[in-house]
């Protein structure tokens, strides 16, 4: 059991929380006792003492832990883990229904009512991640609800927490079927390989399906795409069954040359018709200027922060330069796919990026379309700071 410990917020703090912001702010709560362990459920305080809510001890960037309910009388046991999941299932209907897709979200943390607990649906198999040493001490009551409300192929889980933020390798394996990866799921009838067994990602990041169907079906035909931060290539594929003309995909990582031969070949398209380059993507922005190169269409889809030998990138102060770049190498009237999920700004601020760049480039812009979280990826209704991906599609006015 975990031990529950009674936690005073500051009155400042109290009608938030007691309205349904979902987070515990270290700044709202008094200082803890530095030998608590993670785990221990807060009985949540106003300062007079009266109940408001209770929550876990689980640190993440920005908190020291989530709400749970606000019902004192509601134990943290195995049915109150299963009368979630099973509320977050009934919400994705839809998506178990749809034979074009069969990989989507399941749980998304908070905002199905459980902060640092997500899990992803691949082709019958559940993918787990635990974002806290707090969250991972109910995993035990989280895979026992879960296994009595979903038939699964098999069960794998990510610890996604550490001393220094770094995932750890592990064997991800927890239960059934064991996998044999790559398994090919789809999406919007398009193949993706996936490999829940390897580091902290899968081979695709399924918040960006909407945007890839929007690519492949508004964007590509007959056009020249690249794809910076490519990863896998996912973006690649879509552009390529969109009917582009050629796709170049841009990722530093060795394993992105591999992956993104997969990506194309479980499609049956032919890799060689395709550019993909293992550089870091500003040095390949000045190639391809020196080149005088131009593409139709450029996806830009950096992680939050990127460290190489030679540099530091953080999409919080260095997107301007990022999207000036790659204006640079833009055709007349091309789109740029602008994308971040640094949950630190919001689409307000983002935008100001994208103005920033293009006045600083003298150039004249429309945002055809915004995209953020699809609708797997539920966030806490009236914060919409939980919902952290951002993304522009842009076309140039000359
Ligand atoms: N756009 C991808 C996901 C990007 S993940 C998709 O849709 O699937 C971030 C990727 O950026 C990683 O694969 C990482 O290797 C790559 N990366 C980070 N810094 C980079 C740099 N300076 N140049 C090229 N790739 C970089």
């Amino acid at each position: 059991m975990n031990q529950t410990i009674e936690l005073k917020i500051k009155q400042h703090y109290v009608a938030e929380i007691a309205n349904g912001y979902p987070l515990i702010l270290k700044e709202a709560a008094e200082p803890l006792d530095e030998t608590l362990d993670e785990g221990a459920l807060f009985k949540i305080v106003r300062p007079n003492g009266k109940y408001v809510a209770t929550g876990y001890y689980g640190k993440q960037n920005k908190g020291i832990g989530w709400v749970l309910t606000r019902n004192p009388q509601q134990e943290i046991d195995q049915d109150f883990f299963q009368g979630k999941i099973k509320s977050a299932l009934q919400l994705r209907d839809e998506f178990f229904e749809d034979d074009d897709t069969t990989a989507f979200r399941v749980f998304n943390g908070e905002g199905d009512g459980i902060g640092g607990l997500t899990i992803d649906f691949f082709d019958g198999f559940y993918m787990l991640s635990f974002y806290s040493e707090g969250i991972y001490s109910f995993r035990n009551l989280i895979i026992e609800a879960l296994k009595e409300t979903v038939n699964y192929r098999g069960i794998y889980e990510k610890k996604r927490f550490n001393t220094n933020g770094q995932y750890v390798e592990q064997d991800d394996y927890v239960e059934g079927e064991v996998g044999q990866f790559p398994i090919i799921i789809k999406e919007n009838g398009v193949n993706y390989a996936v490999d829940l067994n390897d580091g902290a990602m899968t081979g695709i990041f399924l918040d960006q399906r909407n945007v890839r169907l929007s690519l492949r079906e508004n964007y590509s035909d007959g056009k020249t795409v690249l794809n910076t931060f490519s990863y896998t290539g996912a973006f690649s594929v879509a552009a390529a069954l969109g009917g582009a003309y050629e796709t170049t995909s841009v990722d530093l990582a060795k394993r992105s040359l591999p992956k993104t031969i997969e990506q194309f070949s479980v499609n049956g398209i032919d890799y060689e018709q395709h550019q993909i380059k293992v550089m870091n993507v500003f040095d390949y922005f000045q190639y391809a200027a020196r080149h005088n190169m131009k593409f139709d269409v450029v996806v830009l889809d950096p992680p939050s922060f990127a460290r190489t030998k030679k540099m530091t990138f953080s999409t919080s102060k260095d997107y301007p330069k990022l999207l000036k770049d790659a204006l640079a190498i833009t055709a007349p009237k091309g789109i740029i796919i602008a994308s971040t999920n640094n949950a630190s700004f919001d689409m307000k601020k983002f935008k100001s990026f994208i103005d920033k760049a293009f006045k600083e480039s003298n150039q004249r812009y429309k945002i055809l379309e915004q995209h953020q979280l699809p609708e797997d990826f539920v966030t806490p209704e009236d914060y919409p700071e939980f919902n952290y991906l951002k993304v522009c599609i842009i076309q140039l006015l000359k």
